[in-house]
């Protein structure tokens, strides 16, 4: 008989004492627990414990290679996590934190293997969401923690959806309202020269160069790599992302968009683009708002009702990389195994 992970409700404005104190409890006990932050649903352990992080890769079924985020409340927190905290770190705290920026640093020797996947480095991020900074104040644990699903499904953004995944496999799941950014932070390393953006996000690349100058960008942002050949960001697989239907990007005008789309029209097919987009559409469509920010947050609903509904091939019209344009494409390419079509 499968049994049931204890939900625990805690309000997004003011993190009931109690219910904090309950996680919190968890969590130093070396438990997993899905907690909300801004980004998505993370899956939470203390991140100085290996075995409980070994708990966090068990429940997701998420390869070994795969290195987690350690999150922190306040800056006193960072100093025992890593070796040196470059000038550029600074900055970029001081703008960014706490906020949806992970910061790949040189891992001090606290950091375990099983939290940084064997690599040198770690990545940190103070995230704003009160009730996740209610919980690592209380626990006064950093907390090593990827999204709150199954490894390779779409990243959680609300409650319901980290029940879906993980219930019956982690100790508890805190419901409070959905995730406001809808997609997982930005990931920058300042472990080399010139700082390189791993992972695009709602601290776009545009505001990174602002307080930074050159910024590389890692060609896992754009194109597909695979995590053996390349040891920086293992966590950009081939397929990632994915809902059960078929994706496939449609990249064009809308008129190319809508022409291709209703030449594919057949039960089973559906479409997701932006607001507007759908006029001529001679199939089923999801909208993903007005602009990149909108579709953020929605997009791994939106991936997750496909599957509800028994959708079988979702056409989507690829959206500009500008801005946060750019975190919503590389989610798109994933969820679509980089199945891209030019219109
Ligand atoms: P998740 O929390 O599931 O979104 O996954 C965390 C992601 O952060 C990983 O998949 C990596 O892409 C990135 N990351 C975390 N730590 C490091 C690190 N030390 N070096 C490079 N990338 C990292
Ligand atoms: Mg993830």
């Amino acid at each position: 008989m499968r049994v049931h992970t204890r939900i625990i409700d805690i309000d997004d404005r003011s993190p009931q004492e109690s219910a904090v104190e309950e996680v919190s409890a968890i969590l130093k006990a070396g438990g997993v627990v899905a907690v909300p932050t801004e980004t998505v649903y993370g899956l939470a352990a203390d991140a100085l414990n290996p075995a409980a992080v070994r708990r966090i890769f068990e429940a997701k079924g998420r390869p070994a290679d795969n290195p987690l985020i350690v999150h922190i409340a306040s800056e006193a927190m960072l100093p025992s996590l890593v070796k040196s905290i470059p000038v550029g770190a600074v900055r970029l705290a001081r703008r960014f934190w706490p906020g949806p920026l992970t910061m790949v640093l040189e891992k001090s020797s606290v950091i375990p293997d099983e939290t940084s996947a064997g690599l040198p480095t770690v990545g940190i991020r103070m995230p704003s969401h009160p009730v996740v900074r209610s919980i690592i104040l209380q626990s006064s644990l950093a907390l090593a923690a990827p999204s709150a699903n199954r490894s390779g499904a779409p990243s959680t953004t609300t409650a319901e959806h980290c029940i879906e995944d993980l219930d019956g496999r982690v100790d508890a799941i805190v419901r409070s309202g959905p995730s406001s950014v809808g997609v997982e932070s930005t990931v920058i390393s300042l472990a080399q020269t010139p700082p390189r953006l791993l992972r695009p996000g709602a601290v776009t690349l545009e505001m990174l160069r602002e307080e930074l100058g050159e910024v590389a960008v890692d060609e896992a942002v754009t194109g597909p790599i695979d995590s053996v050949s390349r040891a920086s960001a293992p966590g950009m697989k081939y397929r990632h992302y994915a809902p059960k239907a078929r994706v496939q990007l449609v990249r064009g005008d809308v008129e190319a968009f809508t022409w291709y789309v209703n030449a594919h029209a057949a039960p089973g097919a559906a479409a997701l683009c932006f607001i507007g987009e759908d006029k001529g559409l001679r199939l089923p469509a999801v909208l993903l708002g007005k602009g990149p920010e909108d579709a953020a947050h929605s997009l791994f609903a939106a991936l997750r009702d496909f599957d509800r509904k028994g959708v079988q091939t979702v056409y989507v019209h690829c959206p500009d990389t500008v801005g946060m344009g750019l975190a919503v494409y590389n989610r798109l390419q994933r969820a679509a195994a980089f199945d891209v079509v030019d219109v």
